[in-house]
């Protein structure tokens, strides 16, 4: 392949991500997943999923979705305007609407299309965008591809926004783009500040509330819940695979924007609709989030004496509240060796690394679940425990 234009070049890509420690690999992990998961032939603490709750297995979300494939078959056949508009998914976007109380739901087949969609959608050449630093990569994506002019404003910095709407000419179409709960840091969006600028400015608030749905709020509605922020200017965004234990993504609002991506959004239009099972599933889920609240209470009790924990080790765990725990290491090869020693001691904590984390901010993340036991918190900060050295501990470095 020497001196061959593609071969060449993916070849000295390959080398420099390996060079560099961004070597990504996946870990093949046996077995259903829970609290534990078998990988590579061991039984290891798990602490590197989504699944909140625990609701992937719940009883209650595989009897739906059995149902749902028993009497409907397993694909949808078609988009959905096009033949694949099967009840449950029609069920499914009313119950979405109602759970998180606002007029209408759309569904998409991931939460990224679901961004893809609503920011396309939603604006063009012309408008502006106003973007957190920090951002999903589907945010980013989605900006990128709307043709809006977009800024990107420093991490959760209002004033910023601020001051950006205030020097925009009156008129101006400004649509503001958030995670609710950033996905790499566990720390929250100032919600009300933006909110509050939303509504002075005349503008939208899409809220990618990926991670706070059905886990904060008085009642697991999401990050706008525990920020008391509502109305037709905000745009929620959810999906259904994190804390609802399925597939899929939402956007939820007002009648004429949902209205809007129906018509236009690109990857709702022109992409099959979920199979009926996981359209199922998640109404089930959704119900489960209502019926049982020790779930989300469990899971932020837990986050919360993990993190105390590992700050009073030294290690450097920025302040939060929610079930996102970030372990700062700096450097790629000290948070891989780390993520191994916890492996050694049987948790699972894989190392993040750039460019899902600006450089110098590598880190271990950590998420708990409803259904780890105390035993297995005790379990995980003996491995952490044991698993501190010189270059993990900020007592150390700093
Ligand atoms: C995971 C995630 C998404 C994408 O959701 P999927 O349903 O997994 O495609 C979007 N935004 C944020 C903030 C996320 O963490």
């Amino acid at each position: 392949m020497r001196g061959d234009p593609w071969f060449e070049h993916l070849a000295a890509k390959l080398r420099r991500l390996r060079r560099e420690g961004r070597w990504r690999t996946m870990r093949g992990v046996d077995g259903p997943l829970g609290p534990e998961v078998t990988l590579e032939g061991r039984r290891v603490i798990h602490l590197a999923g989504n699944d909140y709750l625990g609701l992937s297995r719940h009883p209650a979300v595989i009897e739906a979705a059995g149902r749902a494939t028993r009497d409907l078959g397993v694909g949808s056949g078609a988009s959905r305007l096009l033949g694949g508009d099967l009840a449950p998914h029609r069920q499914l976007e009313r119950d979405v609407a109602e759970f998180k109380r606002v007029e209408a739901a759309i569904v998409f087949s991931s939460g990224f299309l679901a961004n893809l969609g609503a920011i396309t959608a939603l604006t063009g050449a012309g408008d502006l965008i106003l973007s957190d630093e920090l951002n999903h990569a589907s945010l980013v994506d989605a900006c990128r591809l709307s043709r809006a002019e977009t800024r990107i404003y420093p991490h959760a910095d209002a004033a910023v926004v601020a001051h950006i709407l205030g020097s925009s000419p009156p008129g101006r179409r400004v649509l503001i783009v958030t995670d609710g709960v950033f996905s790499m840091d566990g720390d929250l969006a100032p919600l009300a500040e933006l909110m509050a600028l939303t509504e002075k400015h005349r503008a939208l608030l899409l809220l990618d509330d990926a991670h706070g749905t059905g886990v904060l709020g008085d009642t697991g509605r999401g990050t706008a819940e525990l920020g008391r922020v509502s109305g037709p200017r905000l745009i929620q965004v959810g999906t259904f695979s994190k804390a609802l234990g399925s597939l899929g993504g939402f956007v939820a609002g007002a009648e004429p924007v949902i209205e809007t991506l129906r018509q236009r959004a690109r990857s709702f239009i022109y992409t099959t609709a979920l199979p009926p099972a996981i359209s199922a599933a998640s109404r089930a889920a959704l119900g489960v989030v209502d019926d049982e609240p020790w779930r989300r209470l469990v899971l932020l009790d837990h986050s919360r004496r993990l993190r105390r924990f590992l700050t009073d080790m030294g290690y450097d765990v920025p302040e939060g509240t929610t079930q996102i725990i970030p372990v700062l290491v700096k450097t790629e090869t000290a948070a891989v060796a780390l993520s191994e020693r916890l492996l050694a001691h049987g948790v699972f904590a894989p190392a993040v690394r750039p460019p899902t984390v600006p450089t110098g901010k590598c880190r271990l993340r950590l998420s708990l679940r409803a259904d780890h036991t105390i035993d297995h918190l005790d379990r995980v900060i003996e491995a952490f425990a044991r698993a501190a050295s010189k270059t993990t501990r900020r007592r150390a470095v700093g």
